[in-house]
């Protein structure tokens, strides 16, 4: 039999409405074994998410202060949904042991993973599947990095077999017991971890949109969803800002080739976004899979004759930015120019020591900084593929009368960078949307 495993996130749990969603959707599909939860989130824009209430009561407490306003929400909070659901569980019990450990020097992530241990107890209870503690089974090391391997074999044993398991996500332990999370919105993770040990078909993280959309509907009125995307490709766009789930989660999955299916719990029927190792058959011609891009970058600019004879001209410079802590995103050379292109924030700081060194040992005939820049990746692998789509490209940003400042195509020929102005920025995603992804 088929095996999914299926990740809820917070607003997709956040109250007993919405958990009584995600059992029917798990309910529909026997593949559907292994769950992994969030902790609830926000009920809607002006609502508070559990972990926000747990972190509040860890630094009052810390403080010294008062923290039974922030702990009887989180109280109020899970006595509703037991309530709805109708589920009975020893919640004072389990409130006291956190008031316990409060008043005890709190340790912050043992605070914030009470969310999702919490969550997942209600909801195995609620669903009738047996329920996991993620610190038995997520191992982390005592530098608070995360044991993959540990985790993998742990994770295999306590799962193999199981005909419905509860684990809660975010976080793990140490060897000695101690509570360690991942990252912010870090469930995903866990249920990557998770797909990965149990040897998944397919992993679900369920969430509140349909998917990914090709671009930011901040700037692009009413984007297209993408239906097929690579991990590659994701990695591409979520590292120029397109955010649809934790970074980190993409890595476990992506070594076992699960494939990962973004779905939303309110829209159940909506097929989502495909996250995939290749594109299937006939989406090799979806030559563009999307664009994003991000502002507050600076180019160091660098000009001196002859430049291309002398060896070890460009290693001098980025040893020079290694040297400093500064790491740069693009490297375009001409034959007597190199310019580096960094993040504004990262230079600010080392900026004069920076330019004081490149001038010291490389005597450039002409060293400059141009802030201000925005960078804008369009990334396809059907790119390779596809004739004319850098023309198509360029021909919108002229057309829209924007002047190009950087241009970049990584080897793989999965992605165009574009830097232009910031005050150009939104235009150029939007032309570029308009002529070359709308209409594919
Ligand atoms: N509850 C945690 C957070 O709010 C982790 C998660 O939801 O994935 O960041």
């Amino acid at each position: 039999m088929s095996k999914t495993v299926v990740k809820f996130g917070g607003s997709s749990l956040a109250s007993a409405a919405q958990i009584k969603k995600a059992a029917a959707i798990i309910r529909s599909d026997e593949a559907r074994r292994f769950v992994v939860v969030s902790a609830p989130g926000k009920r809607d824009s002006s609502d508070t998410k559990v972990t926000d209430l747990l972190y509040r009561c860890c630094d009052l407490a810390a403080a010294g202060e008062k923290f039974d306003e922030p702990l009887s929400l989180i109280r109020d909070r899970f006595s509703g949904i037991l309530e709805e659901l109708g589920v009975t569980m020893d919640l004072g019990r389990e409130i006291e042991t956190i008031r316990a450990h409060l008043t005890n020097g709190p340790q912050r992530e043992y605070m914030a993973s009470r969310g999702e241990y919490l969550n997942a107890k209600v909801i195995s209870a609620y669903l009738g599947f047996d329920f996991l503690d993620a610190a038995k089974c997520v191992v982390f090391l005592e530098d608070g990095s995360f044991d993959a391997e540990t985790t993998n074999q742990k994770l295999s044993a306590a799962i193999s077999g199981s005909s419905g398991v509860v684990i809660p996500g975010f976080y793990g332990a140490t060897g000695d017991g101690t509570i360690r999370t991942f990252s912010r919105g870090g469930s995903d993770v866990t249920g990557a971890i998770v797909a990965r040990a149990a040897q998944a078909d397919l992993y679900e993280n369920w969430t509140d949109v349909s998917g990914m959309l090709a671009a930011d509907p901040r700037i692009v009125p009413d984007p297209r969803s993408i239906h097929y995307i690579t991990y590659q490709e994701l990695r591409e766009l979520a590292y120029m800002g397109a955010s649809v789930m934790h970074e980190d989660a993409v890595f476990p999955v992506r070594k076992a080739g699960i494939p990962i299916n973004i779905r939303n719990t309110n829209a159940p029927g909506d097929e989502g976004t495909m996250i995939v190792p290749t594109l299937p058959e006939g989406y090799t011609s979806q030559r563009v899979t999307g664009i994003a891009g991000k502002t507050g970058f600076s180019s160091i600019h660098i000009e001196k004759s002859m430049m291309n004879t002398q060896v070890g001209f460009g290693a001098t410079l980025l040893q020079i930015l290694a040297a400093h802590d500064l790491p740069f995103e693009h490297c375009p050379t001409g034959i007597d120019t190199m310019s580096v292109v960094v993040h504004t924030d990262h230079l600010d700081p080392v900026r004069q020591s920076v330019m004081d060194e490149i001038s010291q040992r490389l005597h450039p005939d002409i060293l400059k900084v141009e802030d201000g820049l925005a960078m804008i990746a369009v990334v396809g692998e059907g790119m390779v593929f596809s004739k004319g789509t850098a023309a198509g490209i360029f021909q919108a940003i002229s057309d829209a009368g924007i002047n190009i400042r950087m241009i970049d195509q990584g080897s793989s020929e999965m992605n165009i960078i574009i830097g232009v102005q910031e005050e150009d920025y939104a235009l150029a995603i939007n032309s570029i949307y308009q002529s070359v992804i709308k209409t594919v």
